[in-house]
């Protein structure tokens, strides 16, 4: 018995072991492959984008000050190189020679994990200021990672402060205004606490305003200036440039000009003379501030060519807040205006836009899924961040969604007539232009006959049914092959997309006589007379001739044939 319960004993322990030995092997090789899909790894250091050849002096001089630094001295230069950086922090250019260089010097395996997480948090920040939103989430979520495995708490709130500011400049800006609002930073005393308070209510200040929540806004940008007193004055600077600029938009909220006024007054001088940024977007932030200033209070100096150029330029993957208050403006204006052809064209431009944010978005949700999958710890702690990253984007593209669709709403509109709820000039200009290139269309112009003496005998209301009626005959007719518009007060005009000049006769001849044959509740005849021609140099001219001709021959009958010809009814 007891030879026994020592058998059972030693094949327990035996299983025991093979089952720890199997578990050691799966989790080292677990390690082993997370190791491998870290996303820094995944960095690739590339100089496709990097043309040397074209660095502008002050790239050229943070490039060759790079150079002389040893590989083997990164570990202990790591500061200094990143302070190199500093000055291109406010250039646009896509370059990007500073992330470029913080790349390799990640990349060299010099750093110790203290360095890898100073450096990371600088790429991080170059990474934003050039609009790359995908990479700039990739770098956070890995900052957020290796912070909390050093257990470096200052850079745990940093990294979240970074990743609110990324909802802010996506539109999410409830889920920024929670992720600030949770962090804790009473009683701290980690180095630079106050310029870390400083960020995080700036941002509280900035989302606030974007949800024109003047009090709360106001609130978190009170709070800033107490603790600047200690600081450089080059930060100090940065720091009132910004927060006069969120002041001056919270003022314009609040319908204050004067104090708005004063405060871009404030801004703009201290940001014509930064030589040291500390912020991304002080630009951005500027220009459409000041031109929703302009725009409400001094239209005269209002720019759309300067929200333009912003628009062109922009890459559409960054700071999707900004390029929306651009198209918000631009739109508000040429309505305003009555600039309906700008407007209609800018509406096709927000199309390209919404299609690329889409493009946008769709990384930054298949960056979500890869982190789902590869990074099982991460994900599981921050299941509720990926939940909201989720959330804003299904959120952000119903939003957008809707405002595609007024936009396509409105374009359609603007094509259709009130009246006769056929296409109008507008649609027809449109549909002939793409129909020239196959110059295969043919086209109906008729007019009705002695039109004004109807109006004149049976009044406008009359008139307008007249319209109205012949609107929906057309519509009867309409298909593929044909397509009908009222062109002028009472002139129409039909597209055929080929030339058969039988159908076309048949057609025409069919919408003559069906005119004709209306019954009115007045005791009269209604009809019509038109130019048929098939493409030419000038098909609308044709038919006009054609038309005149059969006004002068008559009436009540269309032309087919180039009056040179001779004309047949
Ligand atoms: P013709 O046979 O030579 O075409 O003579 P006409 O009287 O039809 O031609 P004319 O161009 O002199 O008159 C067109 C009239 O159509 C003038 C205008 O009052 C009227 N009209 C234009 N738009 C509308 C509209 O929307 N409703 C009504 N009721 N009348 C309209
Ligand atoms: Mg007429
Ligand atoms: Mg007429």
């Amino acid at each position: 018995m007891k030879i026994k319960s020592y058998n059972i004993f030693a094949a327990l322990s035996v299983v025991l072991v093979v089952i720890s030995l199997i578990f050691y092997l799966v989790i080292k090789n677990n390690r082993l492959k997370e190791e491998e899909s870290s996303f820094l790894k995944r960095i690739t250091v590339s100089n496709s984008s990097i043309d040397f050849d074209k660095l502008i002096p002050l790239e050229k001089e943070v490039w060759d000050k790079f150079q002389k630094i040893p590989k083997n001295q990164y570990s202990s230069k790591y500061e200094e190189i990143a302070e190199n950086n500093r000055v291109l922090l406010n250039l646009r250019s896509r370059q990007n020679i500073g992330a470029y260089i913080l790349k390799k010097v990640l990349n060299s395996g010099e750093l110790s994990p203290k360095a890898r997480l100073f450096t990371l948090n600088k790429l991080r920040v170059l990474d934003a200021t050039s609009g790359n939103i995908v990479n700039s989430i990739k770098l956070t979520m890995e900052y957020l990672n290796l912070a909390e495995e050093l257990n470096s708490e200052h850079d745990i709130i940093r990294a979240k402060i970074s990743l609110s500011s990324i909802f802010n400049s996506l539109g999410g800006h409830e889920t920024s205004i929670k992720i600030l609002q949770d962090i804790d930073i009473e009683n701290k005393d980690f180095p630079n606490v106050s310029r870390t308070a400083i960020s995080i209510y700036l941002y509280l200040g900035e989302n606030f305003g974007f949800l024109n929540n003047t009090t709360e806004g106001f609130k978190y940008l009170n709070k800033i200036t107490p603790l600047l007193k200690d600081q450089p004055e080059s930060y100090q600077k940065n720091v009132l440039i910004l927060k006069n600029l969120l002041e001056a938009r919270l003022y314009l909220i609040s319908n204050n000009k004067e104090a708005a006024l004063n405060c871009l007054n404030i801004a703009n001088p201290l940001l014509d003379n930064l030589d040291k940024a500390f912020f991304t977007d002080l630009e951005n932030l500027r220009l459409v501030t000041l031109e929703s200033y302009y725009l409400k209070y001094e239209p005269e100096k209002f720019s759309p060519t300067n929200l333009k150029n912003f628009i062109e330029t922009s890459d559409f993957y960054g700071d999707i807040t900004f390029l929306k208050i651009a198209f918000k403006l631009l739109f508000q204006h040429y309505y305003e205006t009555n600039n309906f052809k700008d407007y209609s064209d800018l509406a096709k431009d927000y199309d390209e836009y919404l299609e690329r944010v889409s493009v946008a978005n769709n990384k930054v949700f298949s960056l979500y899924l890869i982190e789902n999958i590869e990074h099982e710890r991460f994900a599981r702690e921050n299941e509720k961040l990926y939940k909201n990253i989720a959330f804003l984007i299904i959120s952000m593209v119903l939003i957008l969604g809707v405002a595609y669709k007024r936009i396509l709403y409105l374009d359609k509109k603007a094509k259709i007539d009130a009246l006769t709820t056929i296409g109008n000039r507008l649609a027809f200009k449109e549909d002939i232009n793409s129909l020239k290139s196959s110059n295969e269309y043919s086209m109906l112009l008729f007019d009705i006959d002695n039109f004004k003496k109807i109006n004149d005998t049976y009044g406008h209301e009359f008139g307008d049914e007249v319209l109205s009626t012949i609107g929906k005959i057309l519509k009867t007719i309409e298909n593929k092959e044909i397509s009908i518009y009222r062109v002028g007060g009472e002139e129409f005009a039909i597209l055929f997309a080929h030339f058969n000049e039988s159908f076309a006769m048949e057609s025409c001849e069919y919408i003559r006589k069906s005119v004709e044959n209306i019954h009115w509740k007045y005791p009269i005849t209604v009809t019509i007379s038109g130019g048929f021609s098939k493409a030419t140099e000038n098909t609308y001219a044709e038919c006009d001739k054609r038309l005149y001709k059969a006004k002068g021959s008559g009436k009540n009958m269309i032309i087919y044939q180039d009056i040179n010809e001779g004309d047949v009814k």
